[in-house]
């Protein structure tokens, strides 16, 4: 039996419309609380279940729903929502195979890279149930080497500590795999997030198909996922910028493996469009990390994204294009088409929409759960 909480009165929960969510607040808590990990039925003021969460004592988030019927997540239910993400992927190479809340297990995150998995536990509950979710990735792909990467800092919010380990227990080296038709250094104790970022690799694609005969700039390269990409397809020239030495140490070794004529730099973006305002580029590529991490920080997000398009419009030649991302998810798609309209405006050009694209299938966004709508991008043609 699991053990049910109340929803206290007061304001709307989220948690009532659909959001997978509860924090502590929202919840009658005057009785004895379960424990970290615990699973937990949550009730609203009429007595009808909200469904099944993990309990988490030390977050503010104290409750996130993994099934919408009363059952427990140590029966057979955790391999089924395992085996069922990983089924949704129709067996890509790298991919992410399962995604937290959009898959129905909060705070769990695996990567595939090839023969390879990369594992994130983000929530108590999860960390918890790791060895049961090993032998089950291990039962279902035979991976060569799972990589735990428990270094989220996420983590402290739960009460838990942070480790990089591997389910053989030896550290697992550097390797080159195929991503695409490029092949890729993959650091996965090393690199950042669980190894790489899986979530740009369909725009790498769909942005190099425009980057025959143009000289390409790729704005916080980290890897150089877009700039190999544009190089291999006929790019004139290629100048990657990224602020972390590791990011590029490992695009100048691509570049090399793969003979693509291709330059990667270490900068910070920002100081480098502010020393370099007389070069031109005809494909500029925009994709920094969130800039709005908290409801706090939109504003000042929202003006580091206008002051980079701006500089990166600037930059373009006519007929130029501009392949502009931002992922953070409190900055709506059409609040970004906003900041980019605003700085074609100042920068005096004209430009037309060639595409707006989204988040890729491995990373779904879950309805009502508006924190899993991330990722947005337009890609833009100069006209003047
Ligand atoms: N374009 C990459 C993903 C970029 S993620 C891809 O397709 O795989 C964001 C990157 O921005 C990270 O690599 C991070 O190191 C870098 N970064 C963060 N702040 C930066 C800054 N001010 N200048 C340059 N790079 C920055």
């Amino acid at each position: 039996m699991l053990q049910s909480l109340r929803l206290k009165s007061g304001p709307p929960a989220r948690v009532i419309f659909g959001h997978p969510w509860a924090f502590l607040g929202e919840i009658i808590s005057n009785g004895p609380l379960p424990k970290s990990g615990e699973c937990v039925e949550l009730i609203d003021l009429k007595g009808k279940s909200l469904g099944s969460g993990l309990w988490s004592s030390k977050s503010q988030i104290a409750w996130r729903r993994y099934s919408h019927r009363l059952v427990s997540l140590d029966g057979p239910l955790l391999d089924e929502l395992i085996l069922a993400s990983i089924r949704r992927r129709e067996n890509k190479p790298v991919c992410r195979l399962i995604w937290s809340e959009a898959d129905n297990l909060p705070g769990l995150v695996v990567d595939r890279y090839n023969d390879l998995l990369s594992v994130q536990a983000l929530t108590f509950g999860i960390d918890q149930r790791l060895p049961q979710i090993i032998d089950c990735l291990k039962r279902e792909l035979q991976p060569r080497e799972i990589v735990i990467r428990n270094d989220a800092s996420v983590r402290k919010l739960e009460g838990l500590d942070n480790s990089i380990t591997t389910a053989s227990g030896n550290p697992l080296e550097p390797c080159w795999m195929k991503i695409g038709d490029i092949e890729v250094r993959v650091d996965l104790m090393g690199g950042q997030k669980t190894g790489m970022y899986l979530d740009q690799i369909e725009q790498h694609a769909r942005i190099a198909q425009l980057a025959k005969g143009r000289r390409v700039l790729d704005a916080f390269c980290n890897q150089g996922g877009f700039g190999l990409a544009c190089a291999k397809a006929g790019a004139l020239s290629v100048l990657g910028l990224d602020s972390s030495e590791e990011a590029i140490k490992a695009a100048q070794l691509a570049a090399e493996r793969n003979k693509l004529n291709a330059k990667f730099e270490v900068a910070n973006v920002f100081d480098w469009f502010g020393a370099n305002r007389e070069v031109t580029f005809d494909l500029i590529i925009l994709d920094p990390p969130p800039f709005a991490r908290s409801k706090e920080s939109v504003d000042g997000a929202m003006r580091g994204y206008k002051e980079l398009n701006l500089r990166a419009l600037r930059l373009l030649s006519p007929k130029g294009i501009l392949a502009t991302y931002s992922c953070s998810h409190r900055i709506s798609d059409e609040m970004y088409f906003e900041v980019v309209e605003s700085a074609a405006r100042d920068a005096r050009r004209q430009a037309i929409l060639l595409d707006r694209v989204s988040q890729p299938s491995d990373h779904p966004i879950l309805l009502n759960f508006p924190e899993s709508r991330y990722l947005k991008g337009f890609i833009l043609e100069v006209r003047s």
